[in-house]
C-alpha cells in the first residue's frame, strides 16, 4: 500500500524523468573523486580511513622495515587513531610481522553468537511443527531478539584479541554458541606491542567457569523463545537498536556517527576504496578461477511447509511475490520452487537479481542468484585477468553464453562445465581487451 502511493508520488515521477547522470560521466566523476579521496588521506587530511600509504602506514612500515601489508577492510575502514577496546593497544601497537614477513594489519568484528543460536532453534522448531501459517511475527521477533541474549555487543577489536578468544575457548572446551566478552578476553590476556597475546589459561578456566551458569540459562531461554516464536505462541515487541560499536565505513548505520561517509559514499563504492586503499592482490592470492572447478553440495529437499517459512520473512515473501508463478530463471530456467534452498542454520532462501535489462539482458532483467554469483564469479576471474573491472556489470557476457557452462540443479548453486567455463573466461578476456 505505502510502497503504491510512492509510485504514484511527485517524487518518484520526478526521479523517473531525471535518470541519474550520463553513465560515463558518472564513471569517470567517480573515479576521480576516488583518486582525490585517496589523496587526502595518504596525505593526513582525513584520518577516518586507512590505507597502505597513509601516514600511520609509513610510520608502521619505518618502524618494521618492511613495505608488505596483509591488511584487511576493517582495518582500511577504521580511523587511524582506533584503539583496540579489549586490548587497549593502538593500531601502531597492534601491527606485527606475519609469518610471511607481512605486515599484518587486521582487524574483526567479535560477536556473540547466541542470536545464531536462537536462530537455528526457531528454523528447526517451524520445521518440526510443521506450521503451513507463515510466523512473520515471530521470526521478526527471533531477530530482534537474537541481541538481547547475547552478552555484550558485537564490537571491532584487533585479530590478536579474536585470536586470543578462540585459543581460551579450546583451551577452556566451552560450548559452540559460547564466546568470551571483551572484558572477559581482557583479563586472561597478555599482550605486547608488535605480538599476538598470550593466553593465561588458568585465569580463562575461571572465567569460563563464573561464565557457564549464565551461559546455560540463556540457552535454556532460548529454546524456549525459539519454539514459541516458531509456533503461534509468540508475542512480538520492537525495540530500537543502535549500532555504535563497529566505527568502520559503511558498516550499518555508519553514516550516522561518521558524518564524512556519506559524503563519502556518494561518489565512491566501499569496492572501489578498499581496493584503492588496501594492498591489492599482493596480500590475499585468491583462488578466483575456483568458481569454475568447485562441484557445490547437493541441495536439501524442502520441508512441505517452505512457503510460509520464506514468507515469514518480509523481504524474502516480497521477493517471491515480485515475479508471477510461472517465472523462470531465464538463464538457467529453473522455476521458483527449484531456485528456492535451504540455506545456513535451515533458513529457507529465495533470491533474485535485477538489472537495467540493456542491450543482452533485454529479457534478462531478473534472474536467480545462483545465476548471478556464478556472473559475478565470471566478472571478478576476469577482471583480475586485464586488471580492471568492467564499467558494466553484465554487458560484457549475454545470458545464452552464462547458460552455456551452468548445469543447473533444483535447490543448490550451480555445476559448472570447467572447458566451457574457461573459454569463455578467455572469449571475455579478450572481448574486453579490444573493447
Ligand atoms: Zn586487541
Ligand atoms: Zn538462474
Amino acid at each position: 500500500m505505502t510502497d503504491d502511493l510512492f509510485l504514484q508520488s511527485r517524487f518518484f515521477r520526478w526521479c523517473t524523468e531525471h535518470a541519474p547522470l550520463k553513465y560515463d560521466e558518472e564513471q569517470a566523476l567517480r573515479r576521480e573523486a576516488l583518486s582525490v579521496l585517496v589523496e587526502s588521506i595518504n596525505a593526513g587530511e582525513i584520518i577516518s580511513l586507512d590505507g597502505i600509504d597513509t601516514p600511520l602506514s609509513k610510520k608502521i612500515k619505518a618502524h618494521h622495515q618492511l613495505a608488505n601489508f596483509e591488511m584487511n577492510s576493517n582495518w582500511i575502514g577504521s580511523s587511524q587513531d582506533w584503539m583496540c577496546p579489549c586490548c587497549s593497544r593502538s593500531k601502531f601497537q597492534i601491527a606485527r610481522v606475519g609469518k610471511k614477513r607481512q605486515i599484518l594489519a587486521k582487524l574483526v568484528v567479535h560477536h556473540d553468537h547466541m542470536g545464531g543460536a536462537l536462530e537455528a532453534v526457531f528454523h528447526a522448531a517451524f520445521e518440526k511443527a510443521g506450521t503451513s501459517v507463515e510466523q512473520v511475527e515471530g521470526l521478526r521477533l527471533v531477530e530482534r531478539m537474537g541481541s538481547a541474549f547475547a552478552a555484550y555487543e558485537e564490537v571491532l577489536i584487533c585479530e590478536d584479541c579474536n585470536n586470543a578468544d578462540t585459543e581460551a575457548k579450546k583451551l577452556v572446551e566451552s560450548p559452540l554458541f559460547f564466546s568470551f566478552s571483551p572484558g572477559q578476553i581482557k583479563r586472561f590476556i597478555r599482550c605486547g606491542d608488535h605480538q599476538p597475546h598470550q593466553v593465561d589459561a588458568t585465569m580463562a578456566q575461571q572465567i569460563w567457569q563464573e561464565a557457564k551458569p549464565a551461559y546455560e540459562l540463556r540457552m535454556k531461554l532460548i529454546r524456549a523463545v525459539g519454539h514459541a516464536a516458531a509456533t503461534d505462541a509468540h508475542w512480538y515487541e520492537p525495540y530500537p537498536r543502535r549500532t555504535s560499536a563497529i566505527p568502520v565505513f559503511g558498516y550499518g548505520d555508519s553514516v550516522i556517527y561518521r558524518s564524512s561517509d556519506r559524503t563519502i559514499q556518494q561518489w565512491v563504492s566501499g569496492e572501489a576504496l578498499y581496493r584503492a586503499l588496501g594492498p591489492g592482490k599482493a596480500a590475499s592470492a585468491r583462488n578466483l578461477s575456483r568458481w569454475r572447478t568447485t562441484v557445490p553440495k547437493p541441495g536439501k529437499a524442502l520441508p512441505d511447509n517452505f512457503l510460509a517459512m520464506l514468507r515469514s520473512e518480509e523481504a524474502r515473501a516480497r521477493t517471491w511475490n515480485s515475479v508471477s508463478e510461472n517465472w523462470r530463471c531465464p538463464i538457467c530456467r529453473r522455476s521458483k520452487q527449484e531456485t528456492t534452498y535451504v540455506g545456513e542454520k535451515n533458513k529457507i532462501s529465495f533470491y533474485l537479481q535485477t538489472n537495467r535489462g540493456f542491450g543482452k539482458w533485454v529479457n534478462a532483467s531478473t534472474i536467480c542468484n545462483h545465476c548471478g554469483s556464478t556472473l559475478m564469479s565470471l566478472k571478478l576471474e576476469v577482471s583480475e585477468l586485464l586488471g580492471c573491472t568492467p564499467t558494466d556489470s553484465y554487458g560484457f557476457v549475454s545470458p545464452e553464453e552464462l547458460a552455456k557452462v551452468i548445469i543447473p540443479s533444483a535447490h543448490s548453486p550451480h555445476s559448472i562445465l570447467p572447458a566451457e567455463a574457461e573459454a569463455l573466461v578467455s572469449l571475455v578476456v579478450q572481448r574486453l581487451a579490444q573493447s
